[in-house]
């Protein structure tokens, strides 16, 4: 069966297009108990953005340090259950970040809506009603959460998303401008989740024209704003890596990732390592499967002076890196992309647990 993929209602995109947030969420302000929650990567509190976002009085503006943990269940019901019962049921919920915010708000949306722990949703098509009204503005990009139809948690037992069409947020606002203000290395570990996306999409069984399209567009940005003359942190680079982000998110949506996903949730969820960060470890040695992309990978980390960590293995005990193994394995649908729907007849944990060890 073909996908039946749910795109995102609205897009506005360009330079200052976050002025128009204000009057965007005016008519959906009359919705349920007249208040609206803006979430915020606490990276901006205090900072000129702060200022410029359109909270009233009745509004609640929370900030989230997400470098602490990646979105987790508990998290997302806490903050659920601390807004319904300090103000009730919001108009709408408005996340101001990175991946890690924009899965809260397209999470906590859901969940105001859903009964029980977000525990009980994490999986395909397991949410029952849909959320309220939620808006994304990315302000670092890479990772296609603007567009995916996931908002990724970790619980108590799995890092999985809650995966259904109404997670897809209704509103994007895409505004280069707020980009510009990532540090490099987080720059890059993010923007090479995109360029990743597009790698693992190509690489496997349930490529098509759809992806192919998408992919190959971003994958050409990718190459500007991080191999070619030109390339680096710029206005005009803002503007591609953010389209760059979008395509390989649809691209990638409409086929599937593949071991190095794989291998980067559990280094994640064992090891504690950020989404980017942890696909750029094990990207560098999938040479096996995404072949001269490894190579170009490699080019743009001296490119850039990334200081990839490395000889990582040594510090894991036997023990964690069986946890990591199974963690890839159990990770059925990026393996049957990558290797093919018999890929247990080829593949093992301990062939996983082998590449670990090299890390
Ligand atoms: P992030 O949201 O975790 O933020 C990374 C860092 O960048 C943080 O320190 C943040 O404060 C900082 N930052 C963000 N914007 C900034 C700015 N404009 N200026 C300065 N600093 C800024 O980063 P991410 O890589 O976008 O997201 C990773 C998360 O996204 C993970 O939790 C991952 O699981 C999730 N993810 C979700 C999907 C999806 O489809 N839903 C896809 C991929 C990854
Ligand atoms: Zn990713």
């Amino acid at each position: 069966m073909h996908k039946n993929f749910k795109n995102i209602d609205k897009i506005v995109y360009g330079k200052g297009a976050f002025s128009q947030l204000n009057a965007i969420i005016e008519p959906i302000r009359k919705e349920n108990d007249k208040f609206f929650v803006f979430v915020v990567d606490k990276y901006f509190e205090g900072k000129e953005l702060a200022n410029r976002i359109p909270n009233r009085d009745e509004d609640l503006l929370i900030f989230i340090d997400v470098d602490i943990k990646e979105p987790y269940t508990e998290q997302i019901d806490n903050l659920r259950d601390s807004i319904l019962e300090k103000k009730g049921l919001p108009s709408g919920i408005v996340g101001i970040g990175g991946g890690s915010i924009l899965d809260i708000a397209k999470a906590t949306a859901l969940m105001f809506t859903n009964e029980g722990s977000s525990t009980l949703y994490q999986g395909l098509d397991l949410i029952k009603k849909p959320g309220i009204y939620h808006l994304g503005v990315p302000t670092i990009s890479g990772t296609g959460a603007e567009c995916s139809m996931t908002a990724v948690l970790t619980g108590p037992e799995k890092k999985l998303g809650l995966k259904c069409e109404w997670t897809v947020l209704n509103q994007v606002i895409l505004d280069p401008e707020l980009i510009a203000s990532v540090p490099t290395d987080k720059w890059f570990y993010t923007g090479m989740d995109c360029y990743i996306h597009c790698i693992e999409s190509e690489s496997g069984i349930f490529y098509n024209a759809y992806s192919k399209a998408y992919g190959d567009q971003a994958l050409q940005l990718c190459r500007e704003v991080f191999v070619n003359e030109g390339r680096g942190q710029n206005d005009e680079n803002n503007e591609k890596l953010m389209i760059a982000s979008l395509f390989g998110g649809l691209s990638l949506t409409y086929s599937e990732v593949g071991a190095c996903h794989a291998f980067s949730y559990g280094l994640s969820v064992v090891k504690g390592y950020r989404h980017g960060i942890a696909n750029c470890i094990a990207f560098n040695h999938l040479k096996e499967f995404y072949g001269e992309a490894v190579d170009e990978f490699r080019n743009m980390l001296e490119i850039h002076n990334i200081d990839l960590p490395q000889n990582l293995a040594k510090d894991w005990t036997e023990d964690e890196i069986m946890e990591m193994s199974k963690i890839a394995y159990n990770l059925t649908h990026m393996w049957n992309h990558a290797i093919g729907m018999d890929w247990k007849q080829k593949w093992t944990v301990e062939d996983i647990a082998n590449y670990y060890r090299k890390m």
